[in-house]
């Protein structure tokens, strides 16, 4: 038998069952993608008038104003902070991450703080938190605005958030003062209205992944949003060498993400939705006599569609959450399920399981939590 190219390195590949996990890989191209990518590879072209025809065509696609592709969501949040900061102007974006001089503030909600937020401050930029003070989230938003302030962060998945600012206020509260507002969705989607909806209800530059739900190449991004701004996201990336220059997204992977996008905006999602349901029962029937496992069903919310299961445990249960998920991940085949989405609860996330892995992942769920419990 020969080795498969992971099993060759001694790395064993993972049924994942933990959604589109940048960990884990994100998602799986489609094999026109990879056409397009091997295509791509054999010529040359310049890199920033690809990237700038990448973007027209990206803006025609979503109906949004401009769009430039980046290595990554994390970049999107390195170079939406530089862009807010130092704009277009070469002395001010050959400075970064210097930023005195610069408006260098950005404004996040307590509750918006995230791991990846260090990529915001990679740029330079000083992050500035509200939201746990005495005079309600809007006011403190408002004052934290002054005259070094580049943008406000918002984070997509707290959209129903009811004790934050929420998006329509944070868009109101930041124009008023004339301050752009960057959203980050990196992981939303589908639905497909989530990587326009941003932008028309008024942020000024929204960030996905181009590994996640989009299925591109792992290592793209993609921003959407105001002219100027996405033009000075050009100005701080690459091919120039400025603070964008390591995040470096290559020609074909540019190529591959918008055929990926295309592919994306074309797909049945309601057939997508009705395998991963199927997938979900085929799960709930295999445990449904399993001791000291509950199962709910639930979705992320209106930017996130697809359907979640979370297994809770029976308080006295012996199992711990990380063990059941150590016990799946170090098992044969591997499983990953995710324990970031709910505090206390494993979740089968179906979005990046293959037909038929399901059984896999049942089977093996069964005689884990039979075999801790
Ligand atoms: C996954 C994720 C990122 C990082 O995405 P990459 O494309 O892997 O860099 C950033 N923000 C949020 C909210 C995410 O879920």
């Amino acid at each position: 038998m020969t080795l498969g190219v992971y099993e060759e390195l001694g790395v064993i590949p993972i049924v994942n069952a933990a959604g589109t996990v940048t960990r884990y890989g994100g998602s799986l191209m489609d094999h026109d993608v990879i056409d397009v990518m091997r295509e791509a590879s054999q010529q040359f072209c310049l890199l920033d008038e690809l990237q700038e025809r990448a973007g027209i065509r990206i803006a025609e696609m979503l109906d949004v104003e401009a769009a430039y592709v980046t290595s990554s969501a994390a970049c999107g949040l390195v170079l939406t902070a530089a862009a807010c900061m130092a704009g277009s102007d070469p002395e001010r974006i050959s400075q970064l991450p210097d930023a005195s001089g610069l408006k260098d503030e950005i404004i996040i909600q307590e509750a918006h703080r995230m791991p990846y937020d260090q990529s915001i401050r990679l740029s330079g930029a000083k992050l500035i938190q509200v939201g746990e003070g005495k005079a309600g989230p809007e006011q403190e938003m408002k004052s934290a605005i002054n005259a070094q302030t580049a943008a406000v962060f918002y984070l997509a998945n707290k959209m129903d958030d009811s004790s934050a600012v929420s998006f329509e206020d944070t868009i109101k509260i930041a124009h008023e003062a004339l301050v752009p507002v960057i959203v980050d969705a990196a992981s939303e989607a589908p639905p497909i209205s989530t990587l326009s909806r941003f932008t028309r209800a008024g942020a000024d530059l929204v960030i996905f992944s181009g590994g996640k739900s989009i299925r591109g190449p792992q290592s793209t991004g993609l921003v959407v949003g105001r002219t100027d701004l996405i033009a000075a996201i050009a100005a701080n990336g690459v091919p120039f060498a400025t603070i964008g220059r390591p995040m470096k997204v290559s020609r074909e992977e540019i190529i591959a993400f918008i055929k990926a996008l295309d592919l994306f905006l074309h797909r049945d999602h309601d057939a997508d939705l009705n395998v991963w349901d199927n997938q979900l029962k085929h799960i709930e029937t295999a445990l449904a006599s399993t001791e000291g496992v509950s199962l709910r069903r639930f979705t992320k919310g209106e930017t996130y569609h697809v359907p979640l299961l979370a297994l809770e445990f029976a308080e006295g249960t012996s199992a711990s959450i990380e063990e059941i998920h150590d016990a799946l991940l170090a098992g044969a085949p591997r499983i990953a399920v995710a324990t970031h989405l709910v505090p206390g609860s494993l979740v089968v996330n179906p979005h990046s399981l293959q037909p038929g892995q399901e059984r896999i992942v049942a089977e093996r769920l069964k005689a884990v939590i039979e075999a801790i419990n």
